[in-house]
């Protein structure tokens, strides 16, 4: 039954009413115990007894306070705290975190007390875990909403993803036709291993995550790694039912359900990023490239050779271009349509890509003229380059119903370090001038400026 409106007021008024009730029956229970009653029931006697009952009670409540007392504040003293630490956070004002040392409580007791400061305890360490995975979420979130471009998305996800599943390393694998290439590494020897991978394959087939624990000294295709692996996540990254990409995440030790946990809390802002990578790439290429062959188109490809020339430059190493053009085109188009002149056109860009090396750069540089970036190639290397493209054109025919289209190709060469050359639009000028010279002196030629 409650008087006051505080505990230990309540606590000290029944204390001391049970002080003075003691006092009060004191005396007779004293006469009992043979106590002459001229004594015992004297107003003296009563008032003594009754003084010590109040004493008692008094001190009772004094030392309830002492110990129940002063836990009870330190407990509300921590949860004040806590709560400071939070509103702060809401508002922005601190990044202070609950670390245990900080929010816990001292537990020093086997009883009620004990199991509140446990418990209390347990609520902050779940309180600063959810606190933590959030502030990841979100950072990783800040991450995701920044990069477009799919490259340098991929390696920031991998490190992110790293650091906060406790991974030692990991792979990002993109969907391209069909297939997966790997976009990002970290700590994994062999790549291109990892993109046929069974295993990897086969998330890519089912879409679901797979927790793969390696037996002992199991090697698994590709995920040869510079640590001893015990466990390898492959985790599909997949938006609306269409996969993206794989990641895979290897460590030395156990994945915590927390580290799984915190993957699937990722998984939907990560799908999401990745679409917009993709469809970013899509665009940009989609705006770099001709429609009709595919090739780069002038406005990027002329930003291509730009970029290489600055690279020749830079590198004190030679550069060389080639442009060609279509002999006699307008009568291919005359005589058998322009959807045969275009078919013409792409055979040939065929041709000059398949004769090209990767880093060499291939654009329809008009109508039916193409110019050819070779990063690294001298005058010889590039001589060599356009006779294999003009003799291989020359071989080939397109079909058209039942009669065979031959076409040949006039190429000029122009090659960087000249005196006279300090950018790429000079030496565009002189490979033009090169295959102006190859149509005026017969066609179906290279030469070299
Ligand atoms: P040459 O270069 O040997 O001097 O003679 P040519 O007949 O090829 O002359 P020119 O380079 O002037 O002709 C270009 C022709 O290419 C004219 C145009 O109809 C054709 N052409 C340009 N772009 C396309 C295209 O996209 N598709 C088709 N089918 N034809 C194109
Ligand atoms: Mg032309
Ligand atoms: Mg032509």
């Amino acid at each position: 039954m409650r008087i006051t409106k505080k505990i230990f007021n309540d606590l000290a008024i029944y204390m001391v009413g049970l002080g003075v009730l003691i006092g009060v029956i004191f005396p007779f229970f004293c006469i009992i115990l043979g106590v002459p009653k001229e004594i015992a029931l004297t107003p003296v006697y009563f008032t003594a007894c009754i003084l010590a009952g109040i004493i008692l009670g008094a001190l009772n409540i004094f030392l309830a306070k002492k110990t129940v007392g002063s836990r009870i504040r330190q407990l509300s003293q921590k949860m004040k705290y806590v709560e400071s630490i939070l509103v702060n956070k809401k508002k922005g004002i601190s990044e202070e975190k609950c670390t245990p040392d900080r929010c816990s409580i001292m537990v020093d007791s086997e009883d009620e007390f004990g199991e509140s400061a446990e418990s209390f305890n347990t609520l902050i360490n779940t309180l600063s875990e959810v606190m933590e995975t959030q502030a990841e979420i979100q950072l990783f979130s800040e991450m995701l909403t920044s990069y477009l471009e799919l490259d340098i998305l991929s390696r920031e996800t991998l490190i992110h993803l790293i650091k906060n599943t406790k991974a030692d390393g990991g792979a990002v694998l993109i969907e391209k036709n069909g297939g997966l290439v790997v976009e990002a590494i970290d700590s994994i020897k062999d790549a291109a291993a990892l993109e046929n991978n069974i295993r990897v394959l086969n998330t890519m087939r089912t879409l679901e995550r797979q927790l793969i624990k390696f037996p002992g000294d199991i090697i698994l295709d590709g995920v040869v790694v510079e640590f001893h692996p015990k466990e390898l996540l492959i985790e599909p990254i997949v938006y609306k039912n269409i996969l993206l990409g794989v990641l895979i995440l290897v460590s030395a030790s156990s994945f915590s359900g927390n580290s799984i946990d915190k993957l699937s809390f990722f998984s939907q802002s990560l799908s999401l990023a990745f679409r917009n990578a993709v469809t970013h790439n899509q665009m940009q290429k989609l705006a770099a490239l001709d429609a009709l062959t595919g090739l780069y188109n002038r406005r990027f490809g002329i930003l291509r050779v730009k970029e290489e020339f600055s690279r020749a430059i830079r590198g004190n190493t030679p550069i060389s271009l080639l442009m060609f053009d279509i002999d006699h085109f307008k009568s291919v188009n005359d005589t058998y349509g322009h959807i045969v002149g275009d078919n013409v056109l792409v055979s040939i860009a065929k041709i000059a890509l398949a004769s090209i090396r990767e880093g060499d750069v291939l654009m329809r540089y008009g109508g039916e003229e193409f110019l050819c970036v070779l990063p690294g190639a001298n005058k010889a290397d590039a001589s060599i380059i356009a006779e294999r493209i003009r003799i291989m054109v020359m071989d080939s025919a397109v079909k058209n119903a039942e009669q065979d289209i031959k076409i040949t190709i006039s190429i000029g060469v122009a090659t960087y370090p000249r005196n006279d050359i300090s950018d790429s639009s000079q030496l565009i000028k002189l490979a033009d001038d090169a295959m102006y010279a190859a149509k005026e002196t017969g066609r179906n030629r290279t030469v070299s400026y």
